[in-house]
């Protein structure tokens, strides 16, 4: 499960509109990214679909439920923080298993939970480390750890990748790819790169001050971008 429908949404900050009237669907399991420049609101719909904001009217259903009011915590959605959003003093094992001692799960859950997403991610033998005696990758790959062991309807990824160097960029776009094969589950992932968004993408939502401009495969854009806009910023030869 992890259906999201974006019906007539808009957010406004004060008197500033940043995202008019917006009607998007994301299918079950679908690999969607949000694209566009700096500024453009892929932070902000993200946060509206995570429940982090409000949207100012519209309404958001998620598997056929209206979400629109429900609290973050209980939409069954993950959101990815960065990997600085880890806790530098609590073990990597505690680090993922974090939510769900929020959560009050029993331990015996816990551990097979933690230990599931630490195979998933290839962390099995640094469970006992600290964040610190990790490489970048493997810092992301707890942070990732964190939202899998939640089993959410839908992952949400804002920019994970951004603190990376070139390198270990290209290798984690690699490893979130072959997790979304492995997990099957949807996942929203916001980029202000191209090429991240024409190679990991399903589908690409192209998005220029709040509105979409083109919604389609990387192919589809490709080929047939609706305007200048897409052309350019996808690439195409037109
Ligand atoms: P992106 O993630 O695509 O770079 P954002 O969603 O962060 O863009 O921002 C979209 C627009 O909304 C920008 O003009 C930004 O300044 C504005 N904005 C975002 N958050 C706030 C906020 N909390 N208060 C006021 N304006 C905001
Ligand atoms: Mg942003």
């Amino acid at each position: 499960m992890g259906r999201i429908q974006l019906k007539s949404v808009t957010k406004s900050f004060g008197d500033v509109e940043v995202i008019p009237p917006l009607d998007l669907t994301i299918e079950d399991g679908e690999f969607t990214v949000f694209v566009g420049p700096s500024g453009c609101g892929k932070s902000t719909l993200l946060r509206l679909i995570a429940g982090l904001e409000d949207i100012t009217s519209g309404s958001i259903d998620i598997d056929g439920a209206d979400a629109t009011d429900v609290p973050p915590a209980r939409r069954g959605l993950a959101m990815v923080f960065q990997s600085y959003a880890l806790y530098p003093h609590m073990t990597v094992r505690k680090n993922i298993a974090f939510p769900l001692r929020m959560a009050k799960l029993d331990q015996a859950e816990i551990d097979k939970r933690v230990e599931g997403a630490a195979a998933v991610l290839n962390l099995t033998d640094y469970l006992d480390r600290r964040p610190g005696q990790l490489s970048g990758g493997q810092r992301q790959r707890v942070a990732i750890g964190r939202a899998i062991v939640r089993e959410p309807a839908a992952f949400l990824f804002d920019e994970p990748l951004s603190n990376l160097d070139a390198a270990l960029r290209v290798g984690m776009r690699l490893e979130i790819s072959e997790l979304h094969e492995r997990l099957a589950t949807t996942m929203i992932y916001v980029t202000h790169d191209q090429v991240e968004a024409m190679t990991m993408a399903d589908k690409i939502v192209v998005l220029q001050a709040g509105v979409i401009e083109q919604v389609g495969s990387p192919l589809e854009l490709y080929r047939t971008p609706r305007n200048l806009f897409v052309a350019g910023f996808i690439g195409s030869p037109k």
